[in-house]
């Protein structure tokens, strides 16, 4: 596609601690930091979902392609779905070549996103460990450390002894129900504030053009002689050759729409939050074999995950029984903390596949395209996902980074299983 410019460029205000000294001192108030539109009647891409993957797309069809008459559009707000709700993990210690290359790249682009977004997501890379409590998780730990060096990506297998070292109040004798055995130790994973990737994004595409259109929803798309025409929405209709579906939990009730099919169940995937204490945990610790993970945030919080509600719903309300079975984990590994209380809990949806990676790229709807499946584990993968997705966008071309996740995997019988390495550990 060649470049278009849409209007609207404008310069945000700078974040920085002169102007934070400036502003406070003359009372001049922060512009907001993402304005609102009018629909166009028409735009040349159309991304439904303003979750970190459609922003992160429309931020890098504007910075990399200088395509700009973008629309993303949302029925809710910036960040409402699971973008805004997850537990923040960021880490690339997968277990399939493709998946380790794939998020390593978004490691790195996250390494440098402050930076370039001037916006603070408060990148932790505080280490990461997989805990394993029996042979099998063990043997699978090794795989993982094998080929993530194989791909260049720090992560190895430790000792008990070791494990202590990182994670001092860490039952790691052998008289527990669970003992550890050993753990996959990941020194570049760790966590980033959520809220300020989609916001900084969402800042970055508006400041180049884009149209971020929230309270808007997508109730059908316009599919004539095989090819996408545009969306019908709550506040009109828009044309548009290109759409791209990136509404995670929502996404097959959206692909049907053009009348694709996808092989996407969604469930719920609760978290808690304790109150507050003294900081006292560094590494963020995942055990599967007890369906629990945990880190704890610079405010003191211990934020806390397992694996999806075993059911089929679009329900995000969190539930009684998910909290007693994640205490009872909890305590299996940290009996120390018995004191502690839930602060809040919530949930939110998850568009999980048969093999727990993702389907990303074209359809057999032309122009219609898809960036879902993100299961668990999609919020680390924003910005290689935005780069990927703006680039084929922009080419009509598969990058190689995303060429195994295609949607004629399921058909052709080319799976890229990552259950071993994304289940619990999100
Ligand atoms: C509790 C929890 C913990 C998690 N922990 C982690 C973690 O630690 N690390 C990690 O990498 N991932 C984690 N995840 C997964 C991660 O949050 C998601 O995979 C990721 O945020 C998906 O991003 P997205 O942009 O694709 O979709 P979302 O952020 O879900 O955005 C989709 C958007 O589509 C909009 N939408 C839906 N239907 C329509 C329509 N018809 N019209 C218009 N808009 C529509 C929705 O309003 C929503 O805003 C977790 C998820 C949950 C729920």
């Amino acid at each position: 596609m060649a470049a278009m410019n849409g209007s609207g460029v404008h310069k945000p205000a700078k974040y920085s601690a002169f102007n934070l000294l400036r502003r406070g001192l003359t009372g001049e108030g922060w512009p907001r930091a993402w304005r609102t539109h009018d629909l166009r009647p028409a735009y040349d891409v159309v991304i439904i979902g303003a979750g970190v993957h459609g922003l992160a797309t429309a931020y890098y069809l504007a910075v990399n392609h200088h395509i700009t008459n973008v629309a993303v559009v949302d029925r809710g707000y910036v960040g409402g779905g699971g973008s805004g709700r997850n537990t923040a993990i960021v880490r690339s210690n997968y277990l399939t070549p493709e998946g380790v290359r794939f998020y390593d790249r978004s490691v790195k682009l996250y390494e440098r996103l402050a930076a370039e977004l001037n916006f603070n997501v408060m990148f932790s890379q505080r280490g990461h460990l997989t805990l394993a409590h029996n042979d099998s998780s063990l043997r699978t730990m090794r795989w993982r450390a094998e080929v993530n060096k194989l791909e260049g990506v720090d992560s190895e297998v430790i000792g008990p002894a070791e494990i202590k070292k990182l994670v001092p109040f860490m039952d790691v004798g052998d008289e527990t129900r669970y003992p550890i055995l050993g753990a996959l130790y990941h020194p570049p994973g760790g966590t980033i504030r959520h809220d300020a990737v989609n916001w900084g994004y969402a800042r970055g595409a508006d400041s180049l053009g884009v149209h971020i259109l929230q309270n808007t929803d997508v109730t059908g798309i316009d599919v004539r002689e095989g090819a996408v025409r545009g969306v019908h929405t709550t506040r009109g209709d828009i044309a548009a050759p290109i759409v791209v579906n990136c509404t995670a939990g929502w996404a097959s009730i959206v692909s049907a729409m053009a009348g694709v099919s996808l092989p996407i169940i969604t469930h719920p995937l609760q978290a808690a939050v304790t109150e507050p204490v003294k900081v006292f945990l560094e590494a963020v610790v995942v055990s599967g074999t007890l369906h629990v993970y945990v880190s704890q945030t610079d405010r003191g919080e211990l934020v806390f995950g397992a694996s999806t509600d075993p059911y089929a719903s679009y329900s995000m309300r969190g539930s009684l029984e998910f909290t007693e079975e994640l205490a009872g984990h909890v305590l299996e590994l940290m009996p120390s903390i018995a004191k502690m209380r839930v602060l809040r809990q919530w949930a939110g949806l998850c568009d999980m596949t048969p093999d727990f990676s993702p389907i990303m790229g074209m359809t057999p709807v032309d122009g219609f395209l898809v960036d879902v499946g993100w299961g668990t584990y999609g919020f680390k993968a924003g910005p290689v996902s935005g780069e990927a997705m703006a680039q084929l966008i922009a080419t009509g071309k598969t990058p190689e980074i995303i060429a195994s996740f295609d949607l004629a995997r399921f058909a052709e019988g080319r799976l890229v299983g990552e259950k071993g390495a994304a289940a619990v550990g999100h």
